[in-house]
């Protein structure tokens, strides 16, 4: 959400005949986009704060070997949510304030770098309602984020999300749709749409599942563009049978659903606040298999939940043996001022956790290893997304399975749906062979 976001900010910037800096020394404006899911990312934030600080503070003296001139800061995301004021920059934007973005370039642009302006904007000056980017699209890119809503309901008891994003608001499908039009004119070749619950979407009557039929049919119907939807994240007590049912439908929709599951545990699941229970989660895997047998799952694992004992920490082990994700996000409890778990009793020791957290990458690794080695000597169509980092004679690619591929070529292959066979692994990355034929 935060690329998402980061790259709508950028959009802005150019609209405005704002460009990029070549480094902190030339730039007017400093724009540190936060998260606040965990503390260690707020700590770099801090850390970041405190280095711009001092940086403006030697333009003003005239001392230092950067910074000689002066810039503003822009704190925007989550932590100026939930922080506000308390950070020192001279604007803070919380996530449900991205209206005010134009207004603040605008401050600047009018008074100039050298006028102290207020800590941020006045009443007067603030947009009144929440209200969503018309584009994501980053130049250049094949693959583009749409984000369809804003916000979560949850209230998972480790979650600040719901504190920083506020409620749900879902986006009008006539803004989504106009988007995806956009970046379809941009050569964008895979969208993903984005709602921290995104099943959970529901504008004036339309439900999730209407919208992805709305969206199939505006991308059947479009001459080249998008060709591949992927849609995340995805929370088991509001996935509906439905959205196989669309999914089985229209081809567009890429076979890899991202599906938190957090633990194996019913007891855990309870005292997180999920609302749904193991045996629970598997049906629904078990479902989705039948309707979509090819489908790669991916989640979240989060371990170390207070009260978590080896027994539960067993059974997230035993639900990972049984699902086989393709790869997990894994994670250990982190407190979080503010949410439910913050004040809870029982929290794991830190060594615990960490052994435990150990045991599951370990495992996700096995499996994430036997997975892909499995697929060895198959034919994929792959997206071309880039160049690869390590060798520009080579080009990184994507299955709609969500592996990622290397396969020989230039640069004027990128945005190219591409044949090709798996030869080998290289990490979790395969190697392979572009199929003329
Ligand atoms: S579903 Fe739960 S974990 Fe996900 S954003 Fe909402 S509260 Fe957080």
């Amino acid at each position: 959400m935060n690329l998402a976001e980061s790259a709508a900010m950028v959009r802005t910037l150019e609209e405005r005949s704002w460009q990029k800096a070549k480094d902190i020394g030339d730039a007017d404006l400093v724009i540190v986009n936060t998260c606040s899911v965990r503390q260690t990312a707020e700590q770099r934030v801090f850390g970041r704060l405190d280095l711009l600080n001092a940086l403006k503070r030697k333009a003003v003296t005239g001392r230092g070997s950067i910074g000689g001139r002066p810039f503003k800061v822009l704190v925007a995301g989550c932590m100026a949510s939930r922080l506000g004021e308390k950070l020192k920059a001279d604007f803070v934007m919380g996530t449900i304030e991205k209206a005010n973005f134009p207004r603040i370039l605008e401050k600047v642009e009018k008074e100039g770098l050298d006028n102290p302006t207020p800590h941020s904007l006045s009443v007067d000056e603030m947009a009144s309602a929440f209200a969503f980017s018309p584009l994501h699209y980053e130049e250049g890119a094949v693959r583009s984020f749409v984000p369809i809503m804003h916000g979560c309901d949850s209230f998972c008891a480790y979650c600040i999300v719901p504190y920083t994003r506020g409620r749900e608001v879902s986006r009008p499908p006539s803004d989504i749709l106009a988007e995806i039009r956009a970046l379809s004119a941009k050569d964008v070749r895979e969208i993903t749409l984005l709602g921290q619950n995104i099943n959970a979407y529901q504008w004036n009557g339309i439900s999730f599942n209407e919208l992805l039929e709305m969206i199939a049919q505006e991308i059947e119907g479009m001459e080249g563009g998008i060709h591949w939807v992927r849609f995340l994240s995805s929370h088991p007590k509001n996935f509906s049978k439905k959205t196989v049912e669309v999914m089985t439908r229209h081809r567009c929709f890429c076979r890899h659903l991202h599906l938190c599951v957090q633990h194996g545990s019913d007891r855990m699941l309870t005292a997180m606040n999920r609302r749904y229970t193991s045996a629970q989660y598997l049906a629904l895997v078990d479902q989705i298999h039948t309707a979509l047998p090819d489908v790669t799952l991916s989640t979240d694992i989060l371990i170390g939940f207070p009260g978590e004992t080896e027994a539960d920490f067993e059974e997230t082990l035993d639900l990972m043996r049984q699902v086989r994700f393709l790869y997990a996000y894994t994670y250990h409890f982190n407190p979080r001022e503010g949410t439910a778990a913050f004040s809870l009793p029982d929290r794991v020791p830190d060594e615990v956790k960490l052994r435990r957290l150990s045991a599951i990458i370990a495992l996700q690794k096995n499996i994430t290893t036997e997975l892909l080695n499995a697929r060895i000597g198959g034919r994929v169509t792959v997206l071309v997304e880039g160049l690869s980092k390590k060798n520009t004679d080579e080009l990184i690619c994507r299955t709609e399975w969500d592996e990622m591929v290397v396969i020989p070529g230039d640069s004027s292959r990128i945005g190219e749906f591409v044949e090709a066979r798996l030869e080998a692994l290289n990490g979790n990355t395969f190697r392979g062979k572009e199929l003329k034929e």
